[in-house]
């Protein structure tokens, strides 16, 4: 009986909170020129995340532009939190930047900030977004009764409901849970302007790395440079590369971010480069040129903005969602948008006499998302004639997967018998780590030892055709 029990510590069940709409599998990235309007693009983004969820927006700002008086007034209000994340180590002599780029992609977020201008103290203490819990779960009421942050501290004590004794032995499971920090419960969209800036904070850091000599590998091609008191270097092509690897681990970092609304938007300047195939292309730029072609396929969504000149010389500011060429050009900048056909347009520009930001309008694009995925819904449920939106598939019959022999290897393989004479001959043979009676320990004590006089035979065996699945004995 005691071994069931032992079990339920290591069964454990994983609650994780879901994400709202289930649209945020990847990132989207605003690629353009300065000027063109993408921090403006952010703005309309937090706007519609309030009037839509009422969440606020998290602003993790890098470019030394700024930002406009649409995002002024948002923070001003409080619908925008800006970090100004270079603030934290501005160059980079702390060997800061490349730790808190990569934590601000996880959400983290500084113990203490200026709200009016998002600037925080250097090495400023950073809080995550959210925290591993584990829960005990009382066996009479249910509900847990202990939470605490690692597995060691789940012993025995009185329920905080009920007062029932739960311990490890007698809970009725164990629950690894996230935890959303408190602060972090109103936010609902994060946005990170952008990726070239945080690219070139991060080489400052290695940078200084290298003026005092420390950073190993390649050097850069000068000397380090003193003045003022102050030595200057340059990385070569290996800080160049860390820098354009970090990149890609921002944007998958950003996903893990539980409870947003939006996917995690970026923003970047666009790069003349080439692709694969050496043939000139627009996309976002991080460090050099290498890594432009591929940053788009790091992302769901990869707009572009420009501005363009419309009828009677009117400029026009535009989204693009697809790959476009400017007039008179062949070059194509890399624009995609993952969404169902036929609900996107080419772009998004306001129509003439429109007020500014109806249709240029990250808000916009998001509805139109929600709506392609609506009707990429509708199209699943009917072509696939399912009831009330969920598949009812056909399980197969339960077979064993493998058995595994129970023979010792230096038995010697004894002549043909029947299986069944075979088997009982050779169990007690069998060395008992075999035997499921090593439950794993409890609380880093190890697990009682079977009494070693039990004779095997004794031990019931299980029932024949039932597969051969270990356990699950996950710490
Ligand atoms: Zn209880």
């Amino acid at each position: 009986m005691a071994e069931l029990r032992r079990t339920a510590v290591v069964d454990v069940e994983t609650r994780v909170t879901i994400r709202e709409p289930a649209i945020n599998n990847s990132a989207t990235l605003v690629v353009g020129d300065t000027g063109t309007g993408k921090t403006s693009l952010l703005a309309t983004l937090a706007e519609w995340v309030y009037m839509k969820y009422r969440k606020v927006t998290r602003l993790v700002a890098a470019d030394p532009g700024g930002w406009g008086d649409m995002m002024s007034a948002l923070i001003e209000a409080g619908v925008v939190e800006v970090w100004r994340v270079c603030s934290r180590d501005p160059d980079g002599r702390n060997g800061l930047p490349v730790g808190t780029v990569a934590l601000a992609s996880q959400g983290y977020w500084p113990t203490v900030i200026n709200q009016a201008t998002g600037d925080s103290p250097v090495a400023v203490d950073l809080k995550a977004p959210a925290a591993v819990w584990w829960e005990m779960i009382c066996p009479k009421c249910e509900q847990a009764a202990k939470r605490v942050q690692t597995k060691g501290q789940l012993t025995a004590g009185p329920c905080k409901h009920c007062k029932t004794m739960v311990t490890p032995v007698n809970c009725k499971r164990v629950d690894q849970i996230i935890v959303r920090d408190p602060s972090f419960g109103k936010v609902g969209a994060v946005m990170f302007d952008g990726l070239t800036s945080l690219a070139e904070w991060c080489m400052t850091d290695i940078n200084a790395r290298a003026a005092t000599g420390n950073l190993g590998g390649e050097k850069g091609n000068m000397n380090t440079v003193h003045s003022s008191g102050l030595s200057f270097g340059t990385s070569g092509r290996g800080g160049v590369g860390f820098v354009q690897n970090r990149g890609m681990d921002w944007i998958n970092n950003s996903l893990n971010i539980q409870g947003l609304v939006v996917p995690p938007y970026f923003t970047a300047r666009e790069l003349r480069a080439t692709d694969d195939d050496a043939m000139p292309i627009y996309g976002p730029k991080l460090i050099g040129k290498a890594k432009t072609s591929d940053i788009p396929s790091w992302v769901g969504n990869c707009l572009g903005t420009t501005i363009a000149i419309g009828a009677e010389g009117r400029r026009e500011f535009r989204l693009y969602l697809q790959e476009y060429r400017e007039p008179g050009s062949t070059i194509p900048h890399l624009c995609k948008v993952r969404s169902i056909p036929g609900v996107c347009p080419e772009y998004l520009a306001d129509d003439e006499g429109e007020e500014a930001f109806t249709k240029f309008n990250l808000g916009h694009f998001q509805e139109l998302v929600l709506a392609g995925r609506a009707k990429a819904t509708a199209r699943t449920n009917s072509r696939l004639e399912l009831k009330d939106g969920k598949a009812d598939p056909v399980a197969s019959e339960d077979v064993p997967l493998a058995v595994k022999s129970q023979k010792p290897p230096s038995e010697p393989i004894k002549p043909a018998t029947t299986p069944a004479a075979v088997r009982p001959a050779t169990r007690p043979v069998g060395p008992p780590a075999a035997q499921p009676a090593t439950a794993p320990a409890v609380a880093g004590r190890p697990a009682p030892r079977p009494p070693a006089a039990a004779p095997p035979a004794a031990r019931p065996r299980p029932p024949a055709g039932r597969p051969a699945v270990p356990p699950p004995a996950k710490k």
